[in-house]
Order: C-alpha cells, then sequence, then structure tokens
C-alpha cells in the first residue's frame, strides 16, 4: 500500500463507506466463483434482476464490516472502479465521475493528476471486463439504475461484442 491508499482508506472511513449502502454490485460468474472460493456463503448473493450481493437490513452491503469492505482483495469490479462508474450507450462505455457532494476521494483524486490517471486507467480495465462477461439481460437490469451525481469524463470503445 502506497501513501494514497492509505488517505483513501480514511477518507472512506470517515465517510462511513456511503458508497456501500445500497450498492448492490454486479456479480460476473467469474466473481462469484472467487466468492466462493473465498467462502463467502452463497445466500450473499442477491440474484433478482441481475446477480448481486445482496444488502443488510440498514442498507450496507453485507460485505461491509466493522467499517470497512471484509473482501477488499476481491471486490466486485465496480466497488474497484469507484468513485468511476459508467453507462453504455451506441457501442461506447461511457465513462463517469460521481460527483464531490456524494464522494470525499473526488476532490483528492482530482487534485492529484497521477492518482487520477491510475484510478481511471483502474476503472476502465474493470468496467469493461465486467460489461464483457455479464449476461446481456443482465447488463440491461443494471444499466436502468438512475446514477445522479455523475459527471461523463470519457467514452471508451466496447472491447468486444456483448455477451448474448
Ligand atoms: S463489496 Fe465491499 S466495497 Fe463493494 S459494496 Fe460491498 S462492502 Fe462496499
Amino acid at each position: 500500500m502506497d501513501k494514497w491508499d492509505d488517505l483513501a482508506a480514511l477518507i472512506c472511513m470517515e465517510c462511513g463507506g456511503k458508497c456501500c449502502i445500497e450498492a448492490k454490485p454486479p456479480l460476473t460468474r467469474k466473481r462469484i466463483e472467487t466468492l466462493c472460493e473465498f467462502g463467502c456463503p452463497h445466500d450473499t448473493i442477491d440474484s433478482r434482476h441481475y446477480k448481486k450481493l445482496r444488502t443488510n437490513g440498514d442498507g450496507y452491503c453485507v460485505m461491509y464490516h466493522e467499517h470497512r469492505c471484509s473482501i477488499h482483495g476481491i471486490k466486485p469490479e465496480t466497488c474497484i472502479a469507484g468513485p468511476f462508474t459508467f453507462d453504455v450507450r451506441n457501442n461506447a462505455i461511457e465513462i463517469y465521475l460521481k460527483k464531490e457532494s456524494i464522494c470525499p476521494l473526488v476532490r483528492y483524486i482530482k487534485e492529484r493528476s497521477d492518482v487520477y490517471e491510475r484510478q481511471y486507467t483502474l476503472a476502465c480495465a474493470n468496467i469493461s471486463t465486467l460489461v464483457q462477461h455479464l449476461p446481456a439481460q443482465e447488463l440491461q437490469e443494471i444499466l436502468r439504475i438512475d446514477e445522479p451525481e455523475t459527471e461523463k469524463v470519457a467514452e471508451i470503445p466496447l472491447m468486444g461484442p456483448i455477451k448474448a
């Protein structure tokens, strides 16, 4: 971990992990296999509309424990990509960045071009992988979810056809 990772962990902890509330991160088949190998019980997965991690009664992701993500090393693609998020339109992936009003990390990322570039690259790679590996029907369900308080920052080509 470098100094930025330490700072980011602190900022997220101070924020209270708000992005883990009602996050419902989508899960590819491969991610489900990884979670199972890690020992996550199958009832942590909610299969309604699309496969995702379920939430607890308080709205937090089932993997959020003691003020942090309990599966940091194997967390889903959209969690790795944050505070970047995405949409798919006209055969392209649109990359969005959350606004500072909903994510305190954003101000720090914008102030450090090296950190921005690193996180942006990581986000694009993970979002591309996710889009490629999700069944088309599940992807359509995910794209219906409104994500207010975000701004479009880039558009990247789809790396291949969307899975049938
Ligand atoms: S997997 Fe981890 S980072 Fe992602 S929403 Fe759940 S607790 Fe948060």
